[in-house]
């Protein structure tokens, strides 16, 4: 513990270690992968141990929070990533934990001093003290910063063209964090496996976009026709790319470590959901979804 002031509730107190991306995600991914670890893209010749965490919220922050990522872990992740299952009905902690999620990334992406114009920066301000009251119980409503959700399934086909071959393994297995900037507003993006959120800061085509938005009190996940903002699609197949990029420029070293891994513990391999989701673009793809070094 460190003392120091919270993020979220501002006061000074005993800091604890918090994960940005939830915990009982990274800890899914890693016990359902091949070799057990987590790879990140910025130091992929590294082995993981646990998922980006730092010093930012109180006790009773963290409380708070962990409230809510329990009911969406329980009534929602695990349900669709291990049982199939694609309705969940939900209440008010859907929408707080949503929020909470965004906040993590906005605040999380903002620390790392990405430059960004004066205009952008004063609509994030807006965005992060209008979250934190919301998380905080002073407000009970979010206005334009929306929260929309999007169970990600596997594909076997997609219209858009130009999808990358590691497509599903993208959809089903990668975290990640990001704000994107465009004509129409700014988006906080959070990408867990199996889900894609997106927080929005006032944007242009909100209104085309009901059926992924996330109701402030009760409500029904189930399949629909979801439309993604203007962009969107084009921005996630190069983040795949990039994956794909990243991986193959692994040092030799590390990729027979993952060979030898596998090759200690084959059954590992093949009942492992990073299997099962290389199998999905196998399928779709065929052999070039072999292309490059896969995550493991
Ligand atoms: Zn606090």
């Amino acid at each position: 513990m460190t003392q120091g002031i919270c993020r979220l509730c501002k006061k000074s107190q005993d800091l604890k270690l918090s994960h940005f991306i939830p915990k009982f995600v990274g800890k899914w991914v890693k016990d359902t992968s091949a070799t057990g670890y987590i790879r990140f893209n910025q130091s992929i010749d590294k082995r993981a141990q646990d998922i980006v965490k730092e010093y930012w919220l109180c006790e009773c922050c963290e409380q708070l929070f962990s409230s809510w990522e329990h009911e969406f872990a329980r009534k929602v992740f695990y349900p669709f990533m291990d049982k199939g299952e694609s309705r969940a009905r939900y209440d008010v902690w859907l929408s707080k934990f949503c929020a909470s999620l965004t906040w993590r990334t906005l605040t999380y992406v903002r620390s790392l001093h990405v430059e960004k114009s004066d205009d952008v920066s004063r609509s994030l301000d807006a965005a992060e003290n209008t979250l934190a009251g919301y998380l905080l119980g002073e407000s009970t409503v979010l206005g334009k910063y929306e929260q929309h959700l999007f169970p990600l399934e596997s594909i076997a086909e997609t219209n858009v063209r130009g999808a990358p071959p590691n497509l599903n393994r993208y959809f089903l297995r990668t975290m990640q964090m990001d704000l994107l900037e465009s004509e129409s507003g700014s988006i906080i993006y959070t990408k867990l496996p199996g889900f894609l959120l997106l927080g929005l800061t006032g944007h242009k085509e909100s209104n085309s976009m009901r059926s992924s938005r996330v109701t402030m009190g009760e409500g029904m996940l189930s399949p629909r026709s979801y439309r993604w903002p203007t962009g969107l699609a084009e921005y996630m197949f190069e983040k795949s790319r990039q994956i794909t990029a990243t991986y193959s420029s692994m040092s030799q070293a590390q990729k027979d470590k993952i060979t030898k891994t596998i090759l200690d513990n084959p059954d590992r391999f093949r009942s492992s959901r990073t299997y099962e989701a290389f199998k999905h673009d196998l399928d779709m793809f065929g052999n070039k979804a072999f292309s490059k070094k896969d995550e493991v």
